[in-house]
Formats: C-alpha cells, structure tokens, sequence
C-alpha cells in the first residue's frame, strides 16, 4: 500500500481530490492530486503538470489520462498532479504562482516552511514525486513561448544510473529532439527545476516540452498523452509497445539568447527551423526600431526549439532557445 500525504492508495482504487496548502501569512491554495492503482503489481509513475498554469498541452493531456487510465488495465501505479501550480492556473497568470510571484521552476526543491511557491515545492517534490519510482513534469513554452516539442532529461553527477534512465524516458517520450541540463556547469541550467530536484534523489525524471503561447490544440496534447503513455508501456504499466520516433535526433549543446535591454525584438526565424552557422536570428533595437542594440548571429549549425513571441523585450528575457546536433 503506497501512503500519499494522509491518504492511502489500495489496489483498484481510482480518485482524485484537491490539496489545500496553507502558508504563514495566512494565503491558501489548493491543488489537484490524483492516483489509479492497477489491479496488477508494477512500479508507481508521478505525473505532474501545469508547474507554470498557462502551459495548457499537458495539463490537458494530464487529466485526459486521468480520465481515460482504468485500474484493471494498469501494472503498478500513477499518481498524478494536472495542475501544480492551480493559483497561477485559475487565474490565468504566466510564469509564477500569483500568491508570492515566484516561479516554481525557478525554486525546487522548495522549503516546508517558506513562502506559499517554496512550500508547495517541497511539497510536490518531497510528499508526492519522492514516493514514485518514475517521474514526467509535462510543460509546454509558457504564453509569450513559441515552441518546438523536445525532452529535457537531467545529468546527476553522482548517480550515472538515475541519468542513464532518465534518458532513456526522454527518449521514449517519442519527440523529435531529446536534451540533457545540468545544475552546474557549463551546458543549459536546470538550477530549480522539478524534475532536476527529483533526479537528484535518484529518481529518474524528465521535462517534455510541447506547445505554447497559450494554445491547447489537439496535436500538442496529444504529443503528451501519447508520451506519457509510452512511457508507461516502457516500464511494463500498460500492455502495447512504445511508438518510436525515427526522426529522434539527441541535442549536444543548448543555449539561450538574452536581451540585454528592454527594447523591440524582432525576430527572423520560427521554431523547428534548421539553422546554419552565421545565419542572422534575431534583432534588438529601441522603441523606436532605429537604434539597433544587438544583432544575433548563429554561432553554429543548430535547430532553433522556442522563440519569445512577444514585440517587446524586457532586459534579462530570453528570447530563444537553440540546440546545436
Ligand atoms: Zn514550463
């Protein structure tokens, strides 16, 4: 019997309920927490989503597998959380929890007795994930992020095997492109993220990204329905085989570029597109477009993954993401 905050899953048992969490300054909120136990014995997968409440793909694909998943068809256990962070979710708020403006991937593994984000984090991370065996964090780009579909799987350090697994979840996901993070170093940061802080204690876990600017369309969450259910039928939890991706190819390098100053992005170049080496991507002048800040340049052959969709630029925004092969 696998024991979830004060509940017990049994064998057969198939619910979902909300979480109320409270912090020192009197705010509360709530979250969905769901489980289907399978009549069969297997591991327990956590699925989580909706870490930033406007990522909508796998929030919606999150609670379709709630929904469609029986316990007589399943080997082992899922317990899944559709919307992490429900404040920022309900009211429609981009990137942070609106309680404290924090952002939730910015502050995993989070503190039990800090701010609203920091407890929900330690929360998630050490009342829910730390009780699975496996664990998918579905995002997609944020309401001003143009993606492209991929996988972030974590490098631990000290546990080759937590990121042999990881890995190798990331690449039964089944998206076109499949990259490692580290929290320290010199390759893409992953410093606060859920499923970097949940990899740290030797459970594998990954990051898909499908979707964005605010969108929920029919292929995007289906993209992760169909990811989590291979990831399921990889660990033996649903009967099938795992669709596989052909066209998979795994990311060497992936790095962000920043504006500098607040200013007017232009930008010349969309998501999935195939890049060469001094192509020009992007542009960041003034208000006025006459002043030109910055030019950005290719620095090698690459697959550019999300672009910021916004006109305007804020300084310290990302503005696009790249994958070098
Ligand atoms: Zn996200």
């Amino acid at each position: 019997m696998l024991n979830i905050l004060h509940y017990e899953i049994r064998k057969g048992d198939k619910w979902i309920k909300d979480v109320t969490v409270r912090d020192d300054a009197g705010h509360e909120t709530h979250f969905p927490l769901y489980a289907i136990c399978g009549e069969g014995e297997g591991p327990v997968l956590c699925i989580t989503s909706g870490v930033h409440g406007t990522e909508y793909p796998g929030i919606g694909a999150n609670l379709q597998l709630f929904h469609d998943l029986s316990p007589e068809e399943l080997c082992g256990t899922i317990i899944g959380v559709p919307q992490c962070n429900f404040a920022s979710f309900a009211a429609k708020v981009p990137f942070v929890n609106p309680i404290d403006g924090k952002n939730l991937n910015d502050t995993f593994p989070g503190d039990a007795n800090g701010t609203m984000t920091e407890r929900l984090c330690h929360m998630l991370v050490h009342e829910i994930a730390a009780k699975a065996d496996y664990h998918i964090d579905m995002h997609s780009g944020d309401s001003i992020e143009w993606l492209y579909p991929y996988a972030f799987y974590h490098i631990n350090e000290i546990d080759d095997e937590t990121t042999r697994i990881s890995r190798k979840l990331a690449e039964v996901y089944g998206l076109d492109y499949v990259s490692h993070t580290e929290t320290a170093g010199a390759g893409a940061t992953d410093a606060g993220n859920f499923y970097a802080a949940v990899c740290e204690l030797g459970i594998p876990s990954i990051q898909p990204e499908i979707g964005g600017i605010g969108l929920i369309e029919a292929e995007t969450k289906q993209l992760h329905y169909q990811g989590a259910k291979n990831v399921l039928m990889h660990l033996g939890m649903l009967c099938g085989t795992p669709e596989v991706n052909a066209k998979q190819r795994a990311i060497g390098k992936f790095y962000r570029l920043c504006a500098a100053q607040d200013g007017i992005f232009t930008c010349l170049v969309t998501p999935g597109e195939k890049v060469v080496k001094g192509q020009h991507l992007a542009s960041l002048t003034d208000y006025h477009g006459t002043e030109v800040y910055h030019e950005f340049y290719a620095e090698e052959d690459a697959v550019i993954l999300w672009v910021m969709s916004t006109l305007a630029a804020c300084k310290g925004d990302n503005l696009m993401a790249i994958g070098v092969i």
